[in-house]
């Protein structure tokens, strides 16, 4: 029997502004950070959880943390967990916290960080890695974990049970593919920021691409005929016929028309999709785009910045989208990451989860590998950016283009204690280098 005694959050940024990992049409300059939440207990445990930032405001996020944790304190794991669709329920249903959400912004990215905290600590105490907690799950269980308010028009508990129960057949053989480290194949963006120069963009994609890497994606949206510069020396070293696939991501900067006009322009580069042509919300403008660009052979992605499984159920069931991309951490943790499985399942849309941020590969292997084993049963590739991972005690690797399946207990995104002190915000002098002379330009510098 564990209980959950107290908790703590940590503020935690890496200052990857400075060299402009991470940057796009959008975010320019990103300190990769994390919303961190720590769960006591009295049994030897701790649960771990985050959610990813990209800088000024982590200190909001971990105040909403805070609120949130303070609801479970004093609660036992197992009566979190024996059921868990009341659990996210409870989380969620602060009558008082509801009105800065509901379910989305600040306070859902919070939730996040508590749900996947509760997880890990969950699969420590059972001595498996998260994605083998659901593999080894019964179809019902699974539906258990769902808090299916809202939904229920579009995915019904009955009709969830039969999709997993579908999926039975030929599970067995996944998981061995799983545990052999052949379920996700990876695609990577480590050569497409938009800040990076186009010599340590030639020699990061000709490194990714002998690491085996078959998807590569590229941040769009500054400039048109820099765009097409860049894509023509991506397709250069990819080649159109070596069964490489380009992807493109405009990070929300274009409005509807403005979208379809610039993606016209890039057609003959042959990108499989543009990831998030405009606004977030705009489940009409996605499908506009995605009729007006389907005669040019161009899909649509969006859901990195998708507010919850309510937004999701708008754009599968409106035809808005060709993939679909499921944020960790966005979504209010595994219970309503797999809500989207299930209904992109039904709606016969590939996931495709963002990846791109500290922490999040090592949460969405276990996702991709849940939806392949569990839910589609069919695979797909998952986003793998080369940052940061060493902060990590079990850091995501990849091994032949796949994701090596992790084994260890827990859900993959405990932090080293040092590499939260070290980068801890604001920080202790002497020890954070936010404390340092060489935070400086950061810290004074512009807000850009
Ligand atoms: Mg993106």
């Amino acid at each position: 029997m564990v209980t959950i005694t107290g908790f703590e959050t940590r503020d935690v940024r890496f200052p990857t502004s400075l060299d402009k990992t991470g940057s796009d049409a959008m975010n320019a300059a990103g300190d990769y950070s994390a919303a961190y939440a720590i769960l006591k207990t009295d049994g030897g445990f701790e649960g771990h959880g985050m959610t990813f930032t990209i800088g000024r405001g982590n200190e909001i996020v971990c105040t909403a943390i805070s609120h949130l944790a303070d609801r479970i304190k004093g609660r036992t794991l197992d009566s979190l967990v024996s059921n868990w669709g009341q659990t996210w329920r409870h989380l969620v249903n602060d009558s008082q916290l509801r009105w800065i959400g509901p379910e989305k912004g600040v306070i859902h990215l919070a939730l996040g960080a508590v749900v996947n905290a509760i997880w890990d600590l969950w699969a420590k105490t059972l001595n498996k890695p998260v994605w083998r907690i659901v593999v080894d799950m019964t179809p019902q269980e699974i539906v258990n974990l769902i808090d299916f308010r809202y939904i229920t028009d579009a995915l019904t508990p009955e009709e969830a049970l039969e999709i997993l129960t579908k999926a039975e057949e030929g599970k067995k053989e996944r998981i061995q593919e799983a545990l052999d480290s052949r379920a996700v194949p990876a695609y990577t963006t480590s050569a497409g920021w938009l800040g990076y120069g186009r010599e340590k963009m030639k020699s990061l994609l000709q490194e990714t691409l002998s690491k085996g890497y078959k998807h590569f994606k590229l941040k769009v949206g500054g400039d048109v005929a820099q765009d097409r510069e860049r894509l023509g020396i991506a397709r250069e070293i990819i080649g159109y016929d070596k069964g490489n696939v380009l992807m493109v991501d405009a990070n929300q900067v274009w409005s509807v028309p403005e979208a379809i006009e610039y993606m016209k322009q890039l057609a003959d580069f042959k990108p499989w999709f543009i990831e998030e042509p405009t606004s977030p919300d705009d489940v009409l403008g996605h499908k506009a785009i995605r009729e007006a660009l389907k005669p040019y052979g161009i899909g649509v992605a969006t859901g990195e910045m998708c507010q919850n499984r309510v937004m999701f159920k708008q754009f599968l069931a409106a035809g808005a989208i060709d993939v679909c991309q499921i944020d960790a951490c966005r979504l209010g943790g595994v219970n309503e990451v797999i809500a989207v499985l299930l209904m992109a399942a039904k709606f016969k849309i590939p996931i495709v989860p963002h990846s791109g941020g500290v922490g999040l590969p090592e949460y969405t292997q276990h996702l991709s590998t849940i939806d392949y084993v569990c839910v589609s049963g069919k695979k797909s590739v998952l986003e793998y950016v080369d940052h940061l991972h060493e902060h990590f005690f079990h850091p995501s690797e990849i091994k032949d283009g796949y994701y090596v399946t992790p084994t260890s207990p827990g859900y993959s995104v405990e932090m080293k204690p040092e590499s939260m002190e070290r980068f801890g915000f604001p920080g202790v002098e002497g020890k954070s280098w936010w404390k340092s002379e060489e935070a400086r330009p950061i810290l004074e510098g512009e807000k850009i």
